[in-house]
């Protein structure tokens, strides 16, 4: 649909834009992305025909661009116009109109029934048709830059070329306007080519990017294959972070800010957990960034607050998401900031222990209930009720662990568990093989992200090792104290 080979240009014999080669497929959204004053406007005014080319070629629908005559152009090419003063004392429909005038044969030609037709259209697409009869002036931003772009479709063009269209929108005005362009490539086959300086939203719409620096083109690709931490840090010049979206499988940069007083270093230990009947509470001088199986704030992400509650063997369970986050909220927890667990063991049974490693450490919690063990390689048999009786375990590390340190403490502290209710012979009662845990366990892992860089947590790791020793001897202790407490009975 649109071939750049090799193209140069700029302004006053100047070269901005050096060499620079793509292609884009017809009904493709193209994105172009690049530092302030890499080129890329200069690149949108070649490809719309308003600056000339030094060198190379644009190539649109086979044919080269300096072949077209300009109202050929404008029968092919839409350029979304910016906002400009003169617009404001127009009508919508009157600016909407004024897309058609390519289409028209002639000057001073009015508008046919299908032209009409083709503006009503538009603006019934992009959602500005119940204020057609509006001045421009009257709109909100968001309004009018659906209204320019609804003229820009009244030329009903093969290519819609964009620069920064979403700037100065809110962010519900960008989703609409860029899920609107989205969808018209998809459903019309409108190709577009699009100028972005908002990394993100770019990841979230294109198909493809180019990223430029300099006026050279430095990768092509999918946004996957472009949005690269070192290669976007390299040419903005600025450390990033990448993560991953919730929902789409689509590439997502974290800017990281200046570390301002934050390099308070605190150690988390006993000091900071409180126990009474009802719940272990343990609060956090600074967020603490947590991947857990909780009830309240599952997942990963920054919390200060780690409440594991006590509720009664009874509890009814259907709502028990909802009942936990008013217990929670009751009490004073706010839920933005807190983790929430439950179990049916009694408080008084819990067990923690702060082990001293070399450059970390760690504090683990434990409370442990076996009545409703389970043996994992056979959970097939098991209804799916609930029944009291959960281990909670809680990993608190005292250094800055990496993603796979996260899992691999987990699993270190599964393995764990599981040697426990091996060596002290619990059984599954449903199975009478022995139990690997219970079926409502639940385990956080939370490090300071302060200090040491510890990567891995592996068995044989350093923080594995500590966190398979320390597991182990915290629910083996806490398996005593609630079977002791049965005993007694
Ligand atoms: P971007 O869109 O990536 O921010 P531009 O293409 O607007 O970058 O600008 C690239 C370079 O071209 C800048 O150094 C800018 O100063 C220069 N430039 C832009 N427009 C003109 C112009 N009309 N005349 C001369 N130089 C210009």
């Amino acid at each position: 649909m649109l071939t750049i080979q090799g193209v140069t240009g700029g302004y006053n014999g100047r070269s901005i834009v050096k060499d620079v080669t793509f292609q884009i497929q017809e009904g493709e959204f193209f994105g172009v992305l690049g530092p302030n004053g890499s080129g890329k406007t200069t690149l949108l005014k070649m490809i719309s025909g308003l600056l000339p080319l030094i060198g190379g070629s644009i190539q649109m629908i086979e044919k080269d661009l300096s072949s077209y005559s300009s109202k050929e152009l404008a029968k092919i090419v839409a350029v979304l116009p910016q906002l400009s003063g003169e617009a404001f004392s127009y009508t919508v429909e009157e600016i909407v109109q004024l897309g058609r005038y390519a289409h028209q044969s002639g000057l001073f030609q009015s508008l046919t029934f299908n032209d009409d037709h083709i503006v009503e259209k538009v603006m019934k697409q992009t959602g500005v048709y119940e204020f057609k009869n509006k001045l421009l002036h009257e709109l909100s931003g968001g309004e009018q830059q659906r209204v320019f772009l609804a003229q820009a479709l009244a030329q009903q063009p093969k290519i819609l070329l964009l620069d920064e269209p979403t700037n100065h929108l809110d962010l519900a005005y960008q989703k609409e306007l860029l899920d609107l362009i989205k969808r018209m490539t998809k459903e019309n086959r409108l190709t577009v080519l699009s100028v972005f300086h908002d990394m993100n939203l770019t990841a979230l719409y294109c198909d493809r990017l180019l990223l430029i620096n300099n006026g050279k083109a430095i990768k092509v690709g999918t946004p996957g294959e472009v949005i690269q931490e070192k290669l976007i840090q390299q040419v903005y010049d600025t450390q990033v972070k990448k993560h991953i979206h919730p929902i789409v499988p689509k590439p997502q940069l974290a800017i990281i800010p200046e570390k301002l007083n934050d390099d308070t270093m605190f150690v988390i230990d006993e000091k900071f957990l409180q126990r009474d009947e009802e719940s272990l509470v343990l609060k956090s001088p600074l967020p603490l960034k947590a991947m857990s199986s909780a009830v309240i704030n599952p997942g990963v992400g920054w919390f200060q607050t780690f409440v594991n509650r006590h509720v009664s063997k009874d509890y009814q369970c259907e709502n028990h998401h909802e009942e936990m986050a008013e217990y929670l909220t009751a009490k004073g927890y706010p839920l933005t900031n807190t983790v929430g667990m439950m179990t049916a063991v009694m408080m008084e049974d819990a067990v923690w222990k702060y082990i001293n490693s070399e450059g970390f450490s760690v504090f683990i919690v434990v409370t442990a209930g076996v009545g409703n063990a389970v043996d994992a390689s056979r959970g097939v048999v098991h209804s799916s009720a609930y029944l009291p009786g959960t281990i909670n375990t809680w990993i608190f590390v005292n250094g800055e662990i990496s993603d796979e340190a996260y899992i691999q403490g987990i699993a270190t502290a599964t393995e764990s568990k599981v040697k426990v209710l091996h060596d002290l012979n619990i059984k599954d009662p449903r199975t009478g093989t022995i139990a690997t845990g219970t079926s409502t366990d639940s385990i956080l892992v939370a490090a300071t992200q302060k200090g040491e860089y510890l990567q891995y947590a592996g068995t044989i790791a350093p923080l594995g090792k500590v966190i398979g020793q320390g597991v182990y001897d915290c629910i083996v202790s806490a398996i005593k104290n609630s079977r002791t407490r049965m005993d007694m009975k």
